[in-house]
C-alpha cells in the first residue's frame, strides 16, 4: 500500500444508474469487511465466489435474495475488501440495502470514491483512473476503445516510457554538475543535446496521439449552415444513417432541435444547425438560440452547404462571416447529381470544397474524409489514447521546458533545472505528482458507485 493511502473506514453506494433495472448493485468497500458481510448475509461469503445469499435487515428479516461476491484486499478493485451486492434492481429494494449497509457502520461513497482508493492504493495511476470516467462516458465506439486502451495502462505506459529516458538524461547532465565546468567534455555535451532531441521527437509524436484521443472523448463540433433546400437535413440523415450509431447523446449536453449528434467513423460529432439561428422574440426559443452560438464559438468546423446547380450565394456569404474567421470551413456542393459539371475535392481559398450528392450518397467520403481531417483523426485507431485537457497541457508544458533546456546545454546547472521541470510536469499525468485539490477535481465528476 502506497504511503498516500488514507485510512480507510467503510463506504457503500449503489453502482447501477437510479430507475428499475433487471440487476441493482450495492458496493461495499473496506479494510476488512468479514464481520459485516457475516452480519449482513449470515456468514462471510468464500472470496471470488459468487454465492446466492439473502440479505437481512437488522431483526434477520429479508430484504431481498440476491447475488454476493466478496473480494479480499488486496486483489480487488479498490485494493481493499469489497463485497458486491446484486439484488433486484427496483429503486427501493436498492434504497433499503443501501440504508442497511449504513447501519451496519458504512457511510455513503463520494463519487468517483471507489476509484480514488484504487488510485491511492496503487491499483492504478490518474490517468487510468480519469479513462475509467471516460469509458463510463464514451459516446462513441471508437472513444470507449481507445479509453479502453488508456485504462489498460497503454497511455500511461507511453508516459512512463518517456519518464524513463527523462531520467537518465537527469541523472546523466546531474553527475556532469559535479565537475568543473572546463572539464566537461563538449562530446559529451553534444551526446546529451542528441538525446534531448530524441526526447522531444518522441514527446512530440505523444502529444499528437493524445490530441486525436482529446478530440475522440468530447467530440467534433459542427456548424452546418445553408440555405432552405439545398439538402442540410438530407444530408444529416445520409451521414448519420450510414454510420453504425451505436450512442448519439453526447454526454453532459442536453438535445434540442438545434443540434444533431451522430457518429463519423466512431467519432461523436454534433452539428448545430444555423437554420434555426434566425431573430426570434420567443424568450424559450431565444436561449435556445443563444446556446446555439455558445456553441459554435468553441465549434471545430463550418459546413457551408450549397446546391452545386446554383452555387454559393450571397446569403451564404452572410451567413458565413457570422461565424468566427479563423473556423476551418468545409463548403459542399450537394445535388451533383443534378447539376451537369462534377468538379473533384479540391482545396479552395476558403477551404476544402467537396462535392456530393445526399440523395444518392456519391462523394460521401470525400466529406467524411474532409471532416475528420479537421478533427485530426485520419491516423490508426490503434495509435490513439483518450486523453484530456489536462494531459495536453502536461505534456505542453513539459515540450515548453525541453525546448527551454535545448537552449540551455552549454550551461549545465539551467540545463538540469528545465529538465527537472519537465519531469514534474510529465509526473502529473500520472499522479506521480499530484495535489489533493487536484484529485478533488477529478474524482468529484466521477458517478456515484464508481
Ligand atoms: P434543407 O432545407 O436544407 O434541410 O433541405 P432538405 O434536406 O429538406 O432537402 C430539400 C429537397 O432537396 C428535398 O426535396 C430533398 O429530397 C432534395 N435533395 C436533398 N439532397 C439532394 C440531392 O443530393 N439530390 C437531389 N436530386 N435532391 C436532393
Amino acid at each position: 500500500m502506497s504511503d498516500r493511502a488514507a485510512a480507510s473506514d467503510i463506504i457503500a453506494a449503489v453502482a447501477t444508474p437510479p430507475g428499475r433495472g433487471g440487476v441493482g448493485i450495492v458496493r461495499v468497500s473496506g479494510s476488512d469487511l468479514k464481520s459485516f458481510a457475516a452480519a449482513l448475509l449470515g456468514k462471510a461469503p468464500a472470496p471470488r465466489q459468487a454465492i446466492h445469499a439473502r440479505f437481512r435487515d437488522a431483526a434477520g428479516d429479508a430484504i431481498d435474495d440476491g447475488v454476493a461476491i466478496y473480494f479480499r484486499g488486496p486483489s480487488s478493485y479498490t485494493g481493499e475488501d469489497i463485497l458486491e451486492l446484486q439484488g433486484h434492481g427496483g429503486p427501493v429494494v436498492m434504497q433499503l440495502l443501501l440504508r442497511r449497509c449504513l447501519e451496519l457502520g458504512a457511510r455513503l461513497a463520494e463519487p468517483g470514491e471507489f476509484t480514488r482508493r484504487a488510485f491511492l492504493n496503487d491499483k492504478l495511476d490518474l490517468a487510468q483512473a480519469e479513462a475509467v470516467a471516460d469509458l463510463v462516458d464514451a459516446a462513441s465506439e471508437r472513444a470507449a476503445r481507445a479509453a479502453l486502451r488508456s485504462l489498460q495502462g497503454e497511455f500511461s505506459a507511453a508516459i512512463h516510457a518517456l519518464d524513463r529516458q527523462l531520467v537518465g538524461l537527469r541523472s546523466w547532465i546531474e553527475a556532469l554538475l559535479d565537475f568543473p565546468e572546463e572539464e566537461v567534455d563538449t562530446l559529451e555535451l553534444a551526446a546529451a543535446s542528441e538525446k534531448l532531441a530524441e526526447l522531444r521527437l518522441q514527446l512530440d509524436s505523444l502529444l499528437r496521439r493524445s490530441r486525436q484521443g482529446a478530440r475522440l472523448r468530447s467530440g467534433l463540433h459542427v456548424v452546418l449552415a445553408g440555405q432552405p433546400n439545398v439538402g442540410k437535413s438530407s444530408l444529416l440523415n445520409r451521414l448519420a444513417g450510414e454510420e453504425r450509431a451505436i450512442v448519439t447523446a453526447i454526454p453532459g449536453t442536453t438535445r434540442d432541435v438545434l443540434r444533431e449528434s451522430i457518429e463519423i467513423e466512431g467519432v461523436p460529432v454534433s452539428v448545430v444547425d444555423t437554420a434555426g439561428l434566425r431573430e426570434t422574440r420567443n424568450e424559450i426559443e431565444r436561449m435556445g438560440i443563444e446556446r446555439a452560438w455558445a456553441e459554435i464559438d468553441r465549434a471545430d468546423a463550418l459546413l457551408l452547404v450549397v446546391d452545386a446547380q446554383v452555387g454559393v450565394t450571397p446569403e451564404d456569404r452572410a451567413i458565413a462571416s457570422r461565424v468566427p474567421g479563423c473556423l476551418p470551413r468545409i463548403t459542399v456542393f450537394n445535388k451533383i447529381d443534378l447539376a451537369k459539371r462534377i468538379p473533384g475535392t479540391e482545396e479552395g481559398p476558403d477551404g476544402t470544397q467537396v462535392f456530393l450528392s445526399a440523395r444518392t450518397g456519391d462523394g460521401m467520403d470525400k466529406l467524411r474524409k474532409a471532416m475528420l481531417a479537421i478533427a485530426g483523426m485520419q491516423g490508426r485507431e490503434e495509435d490513439v489514447f483518450i486523453a484530456r485537457e489536462r494531459h495536453l497541457a502536461a505534456l505542453r508544458r513539459t515540450g515548453t521546458c525541453l525546448a527551454l533546456a535545448a537552449t540551455h546545454v552549454a550551461q549545465l546547472e539551467l540545463f538540469a533545472e528545465e529538465l527537472r521541470q519537465a519531469h514534474s510536469a510529465l509526473g502529473s499525468i500520472t499522479g506521480q505528482f499530484s495535489t489533493e485539490d487536484l484529485l478533488g477535481e477529478i474524482f468529484s465528476r466521477f458517478c456515484i458507485g464508481k
